[in-house]
C-alpha cells in the first residue's frame, strides 16, 4: 500500500506518512487505493478479540511495517489500558440503537483509541524511515487531544511532548488532567489567547525557519498528533469494524445486512474512519453527521457550500466547536475521484474566502450517503434527560448531539436501519453540564463532589482515570503569552 497527497501526487509508504505527518504542500496522505476485506476475512474478524480486529485493519494500509512490529504496537496500545481490555463496546439503548462506546481509555475520551496506538505507529516509523532524531509532538488542544496525546507520549522514549491549550477555553477537569500529568518528556503550558491562537501559534513554529534550525542543531525534528496524520485515522476505521462483527457475532446483523453510523463530529476524522470502513467492505448504509450550532458541515451537506464566515459559539460539546474540519478534505478527495487539482483549488478558497462551492455531481453523491443534522444545547440536554429516563443510561454532551440529530433523521425519512451511535466521551468528563440536565438541584461548586454527585443520582461508578485526579500534585503552572510560545519550547527543549 503506498500513498498519495490530497494536494498534489506524492508517492509514500506509511512509515514516512506517519512519521511526517503532512505531505508539504500542506496536503494530507491518502492511501491510493482501498483495500478491501473477504468474506473469509470478515468471518474470521467476528471470532477475533479486538487486538486482531486491529491487526487486520492496520496490516492493509501499513504493509511497511512487518507482523511483529504491529503486534507490538497493537498489544501495547490496547491490552491493559482500557477497561476489561475491551475498548469498543457495544451498548444497546433500545429503539434499533447501539451506543459505541469509545471512552473506556485512561483519559475517558474516544481520541485514546488512536492516541494510544500512535505513540507506538510513530516511534516504529522513526526507526524504519531512520533519521536518528528525537520527535518533538507539538499540540494545540482545546481539551480531550492534549490529555489524550500526553497519556500516550509520556515517557516515550526517543520522543518529547509540548501541549498548549488556552487559559480560560477547557473545562476544569480537562485543565486539571492535563496540568498533573507526570513524565520525563512531557511539557503542558496554558497560553493567554483562546484556542485558534493555540493553534495557529504551533502551526506558525512548524514552518519557523529558526525553529527548524534550532531543532535541527538538537537533533530533533517535529511532528504531530492531531487527526491530520493518517497514523490517527487508522486506528480509527478499526472499532467500526469491530462493531459491525460484534453485531454478526450477535446475530443483530446478518452478513452484508446495512446499517447507519451517527458520528459526533468536529474535526471530521471520526466519521471518516467510517468512510474508510466502508471502502473496505463494512456495510454502512448512511452516514449521519451530527453538529452543534458550530453547522457548517450540515449546510455543507444539505447546499454543497463550505462557508466558515459565520459566527463561532461557545457551546456544551466544545470538542465540537469548530468551524475549519480538516479531515473533510479527505471526503473531498474521494468525491473529486482523486483530483488533487481540484482539491488544492478548494482548499486555496478556503483559506483566502473562507468559502467554496463543489459540483453538483460531487454534491449528489455526498447526499445519497450523508445526511447532516445538527441541534443546540437545549436539545442536546433534552436527548440526555430522555435517553435516562427511559433507560437508565448516561452520556455526555457530544454524545448526546449525536443521540439527538439519529432521533430527527429517523423521524425526517422514517428509515429505521438500525443506527450505531460513536459515543465519544464519559459523562463524568462534562458532569456540570450532564448534571444541569438531570436536576435542577444548586451544583456544588468542588468539581469532585459535582461527580459524586452525578454518581449517586445515576448509580454508576465516576471513572477511575478521573476519581485518581483527586489530590494529585499540580505539575504545570506555566501561562505565557501567545507571541512567547516558541520561547517556550526552545527553553523546554534546551
Ligand atoms: C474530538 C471530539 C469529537 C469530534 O471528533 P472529530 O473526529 O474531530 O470529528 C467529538 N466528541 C468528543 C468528546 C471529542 O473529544
Amino acid at each position: 500500500m503506498r500513498f498519495t497527497g490530497t494536494r498534489s501526487c506524492a508517492d509514500a509508504e506509511s512509515a514516512f506518512a506517519i512519521a511526517s505527518g503532512l505531505v508539504s504542500d500542506g496536503g494530507l496522505f491518502v492511501p491510493q487505493e482501498f483495500p478491501a476485506f473477504t468474506a473469509d476475512e470478515i468471518s474470521a474478524m467476528v471470532g477475533m478479540d479486538y487486538c486482531g480486529r486491529a491487526m487486520t485493519v492496520l496490516s492493509k494500509y501499513l504493509t511497511d511495517y512487518s507482523e511483529e512490529e504491529l503486534r507490538y504496537c497493537v498489544n501495547g496500545a490496547y491490552k491493559g489500558s482500557f477497561d476489561n481490555d475491551e475498548p469498543a463496546p457495544l451498548a444497546d439503548i433500545g429503539k434499533k440503537r447501539k451506543m459505541l462506546e469509545l471512552w473506556h481509555g485512561p483519559t475517558c475520551a474516544f481520541k485514546d483509541l488512536a492516541l494510544q496506538l500512535l505513540p507506538y505507529l510513530l516511534t516504529t516509523a522513526m526507526k524504519k524511515t531512520g533519521t536518528g532524531r528525537e520527535a518533538v509532538i507539538l499540540v494545540a488542544t482545546s481539551g480531550d487531544t492534549g490529555k489524550a496525546a500526553l497519556a500516550g507520549f509520556a515517557d516515550v522514549k526517543d520522543t518529547r511532548i509540548v501541549v498548549f491549550y488556552p487559559v480560560d477555553g477547557v473545562s476544569d477537569m480537562q485543565k486539571l488532567q492535563m496540568i498533573t500529568q507526570k513524565g520525563q518528556n512531557v511539557s503542558v503550558c496554558a497560553i493567554e489567547g483562546n484556542f485558534d491562537d493555540a493553534q495557529n501559534g504551533v502551526k506558525a513554529i512548524f514552518t519557523d525557519a529558526e525553529m527548524k534550525k534550532f531543532l535541527l542543531d538538537s537533533n530533533m525534528e517535529f511532528s504531530s498528533a492531531n487527526s491530520i496524520n493518517f497514523g490517527r485515522l487508522v486506528p480509527q476505521i478499526v472499532y467500526y469494524v469491530s462493531a459491525y462483527c460484534d453485531l454478526l457475532k450477535s446475530g443483530e446483523l446478518k452478513a452484508g445486512e446495512g446499517f447507519n453510523v451517527v458520528v459526533p463530529t468536529g474535526n471530521f476524522g471520526n466519521i471518516l474512519a467510517a468512510v474508510y470502513a466502508k471502502k473496505m467492505g463494512i456495510p454502512v448504509k448512511k452516514f449521519i453527521c451530527a453538529s452543534n450550532r458550530n453547522n457548517v458541515l450540515t449546510d455543507f451537506i444539505r447546499t454543497g457550500v463550505y462557508d466558515r464566515n459565520r459566527k463561532f459559539y461557545t457551546t456544551e460539546s466544545p470538542s465540537m466547536d469548530i468551524l475549519i474540519s480538516s479531515n473533510l478534505e479527505r471526503l473531498l478527495y474521494i468525491l473529486c475521484k482523486g483530483d488533487s487539482t481540484q482539491v488544492a483549488k478548494y482548499m486555496d478558497e478556503l483559506k483566502n474566502t473562507g468559502r467554496y462551492e463543489i459540483t453538483a455531481a460531487m454534491l449528489a453523491e455526498l447526499q445519497s450517503e450523508f445526511y447532516g443534522g445538527c441541534c443546540d444545547d437545549k436539545e442536546g440536554k433534552e436527548a440526555i434527560a430522555k435517553i435516562f429516563k427511559e433507560r437508565n443510561y448516561l452520556c455526555d454532551t457530544h454524545t448526546a448531539v449525536a443521540l439527538s440529530v439519529g432521533d430527527k433523521y429517523r423521524e425526517e425519512t422514517g428509515d429505521d436501519t438500525l443506527q450505531v451511535i460513536a459515543s465519544t466521551a464519559s459523562p463524568y468528563k462534562f458532569a456540570a453540564a450532564v448534571l444541569g440536565a438531570l436536576t435542577d438541584e444548586k451544583l456544588p461548586e468542588d468539581d469532585f463532589e459535582k461527580l459524586a454527585m452525578l454518581s449517586s443520582l445515576s448509580k454508576t461508578e465516576i471513572p477511575a482515570p478521573l476519581a485518581g485526579l483527586k489530590g494529585e500534585e499540580i505539575l504545570h503552572e506555566s501561562c505565557v503569552a501567545k507571541e512567547a510560545m516558541k520561547e517556550f519550547i526552545c527553553r523546554r527543549l534546551s
